[in-house]
């Protein structure tokens, strides 16, 4: 990934050096399959894995703009907030995250984070939040915050999309598999994939009306296929079989997964090759998009043991 000046000054984000590495198993070696992890999840245990990517062309535009605040939106334990808050907090930007649901008593492991890096919290309840997209809610937020460069939930646009382009790097697998919420990062590396490529979408919400549309409107390419088999019960509920997986393959790989994103990508993988989905003598590329903060929550939540580095 190149590093915008801007973002420089985020010593951090200067070196860095993805690493891919190679996921061996008998299954794969009975079925001639190479699978490999992009670990862009090492980039920031905070701004974890494709959240940067989502938010480099952003602030660049918002520095270009002379912003000094940032408003976005997210789920209690939402990657892109933490991220968000993070790196405004790093750019001396103010940051506001409009949070939907109830207030708990206690801020749990994402917001506490978020808070110390300064972000102001606002809860707003779930139905309030379906306005998210509407110009007066948004007239709203500004009569109350002042003016502030609107990230979308999830900090999915176009220039999210620009930088999601950049997390495959020449990349010669014939499949590329990565996790979707909103589908930002799924229709970058679409446009950033070969002719002959197969990218292979796994979502984690149960019923994401916005995601076809979202795909059409920021990829230009039609090589997606989606697999809605590995949902689970939605997008934070989490089974036993899938923590079960998420256990082992820590233990095997030294690989910490989520359990939202990448846990049910990975799981689905290695379902699909049981099944004789990809080719004989094919290669696998899966991007570890990162998250493993949210697992946190889960833990605190539910008591369930979970990978957390
Ligand atoms: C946000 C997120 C995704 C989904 O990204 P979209 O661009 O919204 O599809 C996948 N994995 C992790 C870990 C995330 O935090």
């Amino acid at each position: 990934m190149k590093i915008h000046p801007l973002i420089c000054k985020i010593t951090i984000f200067t070196s860095m050096n993805i690493q891919t590495q190679e996921i061996t198993s008998p299954i794969l070696r009975s079925k001639k399959i190479k699978l490999f992890i992009k670990r862009i999840d090492l980039i920031h245990p905070y701004v974890s894995g494709n959240k940067l990517y989502k938010l480099k062309y952003n602030f660049i535009e918002l520095k270009k703009q002379k912003k000094n605040k940032v408003l976005t939106f997210g789920g209690a334990y939402s990657n892109h907030i933490c991220a968000t808050s993070f790196l405004a907090n790093k750019n001396n930007i103010k940051s506001i995250g409009i949070i939907r649901g109830e207030q708990n008593s206690q801020l749990n492991s994402t917001l506490e984070f978020a808070r110390k890096q300064g972000m102001d919290i606002h809860y707003i309840s779930r139905k309030e939040y379906r306005n998210k997209h509407k110009p007066c809610f948004i007239e709203e937020l500004k009569y109350r915050y002042g003016d502030f460069y609107l990230l979308p939930e999830g900090g999915s646009n176009i220039l999210a999309v620009k930088g999601t382009e950049e997390i495959i790097d020449d990349d010669n697998s014939n499949y590329i598999c990565c996790s979707i919420g909103t589908g930002g990062t799924i229709a970058g590396i679409m446009n950033a994939s070969k002719r002959n490529q197969e990218i292979i979408g796994f979502p984690a919400l149960k019923s994401y009306l916005d995601l076809q549309n979202n795909i059409k409107k920021w990829s230009r390419r039609s090589n997606l296929k989606l697999e809605y088999g590995y949902i689970g019960n939605g997008y934070a509920k989490i089974s036993k079989e899938l923590i079960k997986f998420i256990n082992t393959f820590y233990n095997n790989y030294n690989i910490p997964l989520d359990a939202v994103y990448n846990g049910k990508m990975m799981f689905g993988i290695f379902d699909l090759v049981s099944k004789d989905y990809f080719k004989e003598g094919s290669s696998i590329l899966a991007i570890h998009t990162g998250g493993i903060q949210g697992n946190r929550g889960f833990i605190n939540r539910f008591g369930i043991d979970l990978p957390i580095k």
